[in-house]
């Protein structure tokens, strides 16, 4: 039963354009959706090594991890999966956001990024990172990891135009133990801005220094970088994927 007369239901609502996002998705599903992915970056990228970013924005190919099938490694990836499933704890999940970075030249670079989730209770961004035996690394000093703390940071200068941002939490969790750290809020826009300029003049300019670290073992360049110098120094963990004769 209406207790809206039809004439002013007429006059308080009008027929517009279905949500971009919704044509987006639709035209995805039918292969007709084309993204322009240049000097677009995503939060992990930009608190991640430069070089790496560098080597994606120039679409130089990716290289086997000689890791890649093992067992550890494929099991790693499920474990990590199936730990992700604690992102349904919250309803505000899986948010995501772009953020526009102004370039010297005039063009506009996008940064990317998703929150896992978000308690708007307590207004917290909450970012899970699965991993191995978190109270052994924390005893070690491998966690709080600073990328992670700067991924934090990122997501507050973000999202908080949009939503209101108080906390900041990264929890770490293996298979028996779940660690949350509260991470100190900061604007870390102009870092933000100066770390994709600098990426943007490399494309043309000198190639950035690798930012060695424990990552590296992961990374898909690392023949690649180990070549060009200044960077990896250990032995390549990765090679490159020999291309396919005709
Ligand atoms: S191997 Fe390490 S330093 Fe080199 S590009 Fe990859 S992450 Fe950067």
């Amino acid at each position: 039963m209406s207790t809206i007369p039809l004439e002013k239901i007429k006059s308080i609502s009008e027929e517009i354009d279905a949500p971009e996002g919704i044509l987006n998705f639709l035209q995805k599903r039918n292969g007709l959706y084309s993204k322009d992915y240049t000097s677009r970056y995503s939060v992990t990228e930009i608190v991640g090594c430069q070089r790496k970013s560098l080597y994606k924005q120039l679409g130089i190919s990716k290289e086997e991890l000689l890791g890649d099938g093992t067992i550890e490694s494929m099991w790693g990836t499920v474990r990590g999966d199936f730990l992700h499933q604690m992102t349904y704890a919250y309803k505000w999940r899986e948010m995501d956001m772009e953020y526009y970075v102004p370039l010297k030249d005039g063009r506009i670079a996008t940064l990317a990024g998703r929150l896992d989730m978000y308690d708007w209770k307590t207004k917290t961004i909450i970012d899970l990172k699965t991993t191995k035996f978190v109270r052994w690394q924390i005893k070690q000093g491998f966690l709080p990891r600073e990328e992670h703390i700067l991924q934090l940071q990122c997501y507050q200068t973000m999202f908080s135009e949009y939503m209101p941002v108080e906390n900041l939490n990264i929890v770490y969790a293996d298979m028996s133990d779940i660690v949350t750290y509260k991470v100190e809020k900061r604007d870390v826009s102009k870092w933000i801005n100066t770390r994709i300029q600098e990426i943007e003049n490399a494309k043309t300019e000198k190639i950035l220094d690798g930012e060695v670290s424990g990552l590296c073992k992961f990374c898909k360049y690392q023949t690649k970088c180990f070549e060009d110098g200044n960077g990896l120094t250990d032995k390549p963990l990765s090679m490159p994927i020999p291309k396919q004769e005709n």
